[in-house]
């Protein structure tokens, strides 16, 4: 039973491990057995905070910057790491624009869908040629509850989010079969920087407070479940599924 959920000897990959749930993620990773490689813009590869939590857990840590609103340097990440054995990919690295629609900067549109959308694909395209000839690979993308829903003000995100959604079902139909499985987390609400702006607003807070069934906001670590289960034999025969972990905020 305990196996199930075993991660030892595993190399993962988590992008947007700084801070928020990637970081969390990572831990949980971590502490599930599994080594860890981190990427993010800014982190700093000699010393940074998730580095201490997963070296507290024993686990080898590297890390890499690489700006995901710079097709160049993801490319050159991914080609560098390419040839690692990497058995897991987490793809959480993520930004938010907040501007309604009609006003929305063309600029903005334009870097949410590269960082949230056409980034994701780059990197994991790189990465998974060495899970798919190994035939074996877990792939877990984060995407949103607007995957499912509009949201407000957040149109280029919206987009993004649904695409990653199409992308978890396209890149699963091809892969299941080659040992390579393909999911992704949709997270509620979780208090971290991404939702700043509706956690100081207290109109918004109260009214998506009101909204979720669990009755608390999520936090970070609230996401390390899935993405253990995600990147774990347990969950061998699931693919192409978005998983919510968003406190019954869907059901409702
Ligand atoms: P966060 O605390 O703002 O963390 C964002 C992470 O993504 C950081 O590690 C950041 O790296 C990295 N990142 C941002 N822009 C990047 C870029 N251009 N290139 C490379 N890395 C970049 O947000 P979070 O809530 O943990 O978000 C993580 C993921 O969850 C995102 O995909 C987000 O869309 C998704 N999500 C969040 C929520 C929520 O309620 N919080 C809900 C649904 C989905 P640096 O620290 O180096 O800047």
């Amino acid at each position: 039973m305990s196996d199930l959920f075993d991660l030892s000897g595993r190399l993962a990959v988590v992008t947007g491990a700084s801070r928020g749930i990637g970081r969390a993620i990572a831990e949980s990773l971590a502490a599930a057995g599994a080594d860890i490689i981190a990427v993010s813009a800014s982190i700093d590869p000699g010393r940074s905070a998730v580095g201490d939590a997963v070296t507290a857990h024993e686990r080898a840590f590297e890390a890499f910057a690489c700006d995901f609103s710079d097709p160049e340097a993801v490319r050159a990440l991914g080609a560098r790491l390419r040839d690692r054995p990497v058995d897991i990919l987490v793809n959480n690295a993520g930004t938010i624009r907040r501007a309604p629609a009609a006003e929305h900067p063309r600029e903005w549109w334009d870097e949410v869908i590269q960082v949230d959308l056409s980034s994701q694909f780059a990197f994991t395209q790189a990465l998974a040629q060495g899970m798919l000839e190994r035939r074996r690979g877990k792939i877990v993308f984060t995407a949103s509850l607007l995957a499912f829903q509009g949201g407000i003000n957040v149109p280029g995100y919206a987009a993004a989010k649904s695409a990653i959604a199409g992308l978890t079902k396209a890149l699963s139909n091809e892969w299941a079969a080659r040992g390579v499985t393909v999911n992704a987390i949709a997270p509620g609400y979780i208090a971290t920087d991404n939702t700043r702006a509706l956690q100081d607003d207290p109109e918004r807070s109260r009214a998506i407070l009101e909204r979720i069934p669990a009755g608390r906001w999520g936090a970070a670590r609230d996401l390390g479940g899935a993405a253990v289960f995600l990147s774990s034999p347990a969950s061998d025969y699931v693919s192409g599924v978005i998983l919510p972990v968003d406190g019954g905020w869907l059901g409702r």
